[in-house]
């Protein structure tokens, strides 16, 4: 019969997994009283162990969801062990019945002060030969007066928490004081509310020791206020400190067998009241059982349309597919390993070059802007190249150190260095770009530890890496050998170059003609411009040559044309310079004397540079492949299993695909399905248990 109770304790605990609405419960015990009614003596009476939180300062803050499990004698005749579990805390068995004390204490002085009593239930199991099974839930203490430390809304938290515990179709355990008026009980007061006939509440009377022994039993007679599963008396006064040889338990259990022992003509079998802790836990396991019993067909409808709802929705959203949590997971990391893989393809060593070449490309541009663009004479080399009877050797010593300069400019402008950061920028924006992206979106805790993860195997390796290349590049800056190939393939590339910066200059021009309103008011834009400049570089003649009295710049002069226009034109002026300078070496490079190969490079500076950079590019290319990227592209992969994954455990994996709202759904979904219908099958396996049995008993 108690397997009946037991079954249905169990379902009653998958139930509140499943979801907190009252449609899915099976009835608990749950129990009320004023502090100091002596309720926690009789929690404790029926554990038959001190447990609760002790002290003045109201310490249960939090409900008890109490589940007693009784636990057989073994085969050998020994008494199974004792112990308390926190399922929720995953502190394993706990023997010591001090340190579930302990622990309840914690819990309840964790809630911080200002919210003074908390909704959130603490679950507690003990498991013992010595208890019944049964499902208790304590709830603080209704409060009387309101003190000086506990807020004035103390009272009315505690009451709406206790309000929500007893609806149906709990019972209602009401805990009163034998010394105290039954009229000023607020736990009697709370039953009557929502149970005013008494069906679900039984009465305890606590303290019967207190009150004269006639007076105790007009009490549980429950005439005046009567409940129809009655009252139980009972003396639950735990014993003191100086007795902990024995149990605490054992010791109240005494001084109760004595009291209603010398008290026989009042509470003796023919009295037919019901008094003692014996009695409460028998009474209660009844109700309970009956109440379950009861319960059993209106849950069990519940179950089978929550069910069929459940696996209706998983139908029609999910077509019945089921996922796992470390399904998820493993899929999110092959989907990273091969995005990363697709990604790979813009490493590999062409790609790479061609980037470090576009980089040494604007190197060369910036060496010759600055040594031959903005030098005067240079429009003397293409003079030289046009002219058929210079021969390169011949040209002065002038044009061979600028070459040599421009060349050292190059190669020794930190190459190592900038190619590095070149590549390791591109694999960072990868990473970027990748965890950018879904699912990532769900999950930056991941999304970070692969962005340091990277960073890192990148810190450690772009030093390395940048020295190497600096090394291998190290012979270019004494001496570049050209041959006639790569002379001319330079060529072609440098001639290219030049038409694009052409290009850029002439479309830049364009839009300042744009801007200032057409050509013709350009040119004269530019006239004036060129007339200020004149001017302001006689002044400045003037002055060198020591005259007194030059005028400053006439600052009117300006407003002939807004300062924004007067801009525009220098830069108009710039452009024009910098484009005939271009053109002309456009020319040189297409004479014939450029043509003739490598011998011409002091004539044509732009084929040699454009030849050390592409063999810069090439070397540079070569290392950082070695030293960085296949370094990267080895680790990473192994970084996202070991650092990503395998350090997972159970609950982060869970938490992990959780992240993910859409998986969640989905897995929420699936979970209930599969708990309802294993709370199905239990049902079902109880009605069949229950057709071969009568129901339990009742004590009249
Ligand atoms: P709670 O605040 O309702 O949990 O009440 P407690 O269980 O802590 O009891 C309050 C006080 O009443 C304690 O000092 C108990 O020892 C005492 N007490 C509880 N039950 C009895 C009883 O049956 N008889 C006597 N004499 N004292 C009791």
């Amino acid at each position: 019969l108690m397997h009946l109770t037991r079954k249905l304790i169990e379902i009653r605990s998958m139930l509140l997994s499943i979801d907190q609405s009252d449609a899915l419960k099976l009835p608990s015990i749950v129990v009320i009283g004023s502090q100091s009614s002596g309720k926690s003596s009789v929690l404790e009476a029926i554990v038959g162990h001190e447990f609760l939180p002790k002290g003045n300062n109201m310490v249960t803050r939090r409900p008890i969801e109490l589940t007693l499990v009784h636990t057989p004698a073994k085969a050998d005749g020994k008494a199974p062990e004792e112990y308390g579990e926190f399922p929720s805390l995953g502190l394993g068995k706990i023997t010591n019945f001090a340190h579930i004390q302990q622990t309840l204490t914690d819990l309840n002085l964790a809630v911080p002060s200002s919210e003074a009593v908390s909704n959130d239930p603490i679950d507690l199991r003990i498991y013992s030969p010595n208890v019944p099974d049964l499902t208790l839930i304590d709830l603080p203490g209704y409060v009387q007066i309101s003190s000086m430390d506990q807020p004035e809304t103390l009272k009315e938290k505690i009451a709406g928490l206790c309000e929500r515990y007893i609806r149906e179709p709990n019972i209602i355990l009401a805990v009163c004081a034998a010394d105290v008026d039954l009229a000023n009980s607020p736990a009697l007061r709370a039953s009557r509310k929502v149970d005013p006939l008494g069906l679900r509440t039984i009465g305890v009377i606590t303290k019967m020791d207190l009150v004269p022994p006639e007076q105790g039993a007009t009490i549980i007679a429950g005439n005046r206020y009567p409940l129809h599963l009655g009252y139980v008396g009972v003396v639950a006064k735990s014993a003191g400190k100086k007795s902990m040889s024995q149990s605490a338990g054992a010791v109240a259990k005494r001084s109760e067998n004595d009291y209603f022992g010398n008290h026989h003509d009042y509470f003796g079998a023919s009295s037919s009241l019901m008094v003692g802790t014996d009695t409460l836990r028998r009474r209660l396991m009844e109700v309970l059982e009956s109440s379950m019993a009861s319960s059993l067909h209106g849950i069990t409808n519940a179950v089978q349309l929550e069910l069929e709802e459940a696996t209706y929705q998983f139908k029609v959203q999910y077509n019945d597919r089921r996922i796992t949590a470390e399904s998820y997971v493993a899929e999110t990391v092959d989907m990273l390993k091969s995005r990363f893989k697709d990604f790979t393809t813009q490493f590999r060593k062409p790609q790479v070059r061609e980037k470090l070449k576009m980089m040494l490309d604007e190197k060369v541009m910036d060496v010759l802007e600055q040594l031959y663009w903005l030098d005067k004479r240079t429009p003397e080399l293409g003079v030289l190249a046009a002219d058929a009877k210079v021969k390169p050797q011949d040209v002065e010593p002038y044009w061979r150190h600028k070459l040599e300069a421009a060349s050292s400019l190059l190669t020794k402008s930190g190459v190592g260095r900038d190619s590095t950061l070149l590549v390791a920028d591109g694999l960072r924006a990868l990473i970027d770009s990748i965890v950018s992206g879904d699912p990532f979106t769900h999950h930056p805790r991941a999304a970070e530890r692969l962005v340091q993860f990277s960073h890192m195997i990148l810190r450690e390796r772009i030093g390395v890496t940048s020295d190497q290349v600096e090394n291998c590049i190290k012979p270019f800056k004494y001496e570049v050998d050209v041959d006639e190939r790569e002379w001319e393939q330079g060529r072609g590339r440098a001639a290219e170059l030049f038409q694009i910066e052409v290009a850029m200059c002439e479309s830049k021009l364009k839009e300042i003609k744009k801007k200032v309103g057409g050509g013709r008011r350009l040119s004269s834009l530019l006239g004036y411009v060129r007339s200020l400049e004149e001017q302001a570089k006689e002044r400045k003649n003037r002055r060198l040559a020591g005259e007194e009295d030059v005028q400053e710049e006439p600052e009117a002069e300006s407003y002939r044309y807004p300062p924004g226009q007067i801009l525009d034109a220098r830069h108009a002026i710039l452009y024009n310079d910098r484009l005939s300078i271009l053109k002309l070496r456009l020319a040189a490079l297409k004479s014939k004397r450029c043509k003739a190969g490598p011998e011409s490079d002091v004539l044509c500076p732009e084929v040699f540079l454009n030849v050390v950079a592409d063999k810069l590019a090439y070397t540079s290319t070569m290392f950082i492949n070695i030293e960085l990227l296949d370094h990267f592209f080895d680790q990473l992969p192994r970084g996202i299993d070991s650092r990503l994954i395998y350090d997972l455990d159970r609950k982060e994996i869970e938490e992990f695909a959780r992240e993910n709202p859409v998986v969640r759904r989905h897995l929420d979904l699936q979970e209930r399905k599969d708990k309802l219908e294993e709370v199905m099958k239990q049902l079902n396996s109880l009605s069949t248990l229950r057709t071969d049995t009568q129901p339990a008993p009742r004590r009249q």
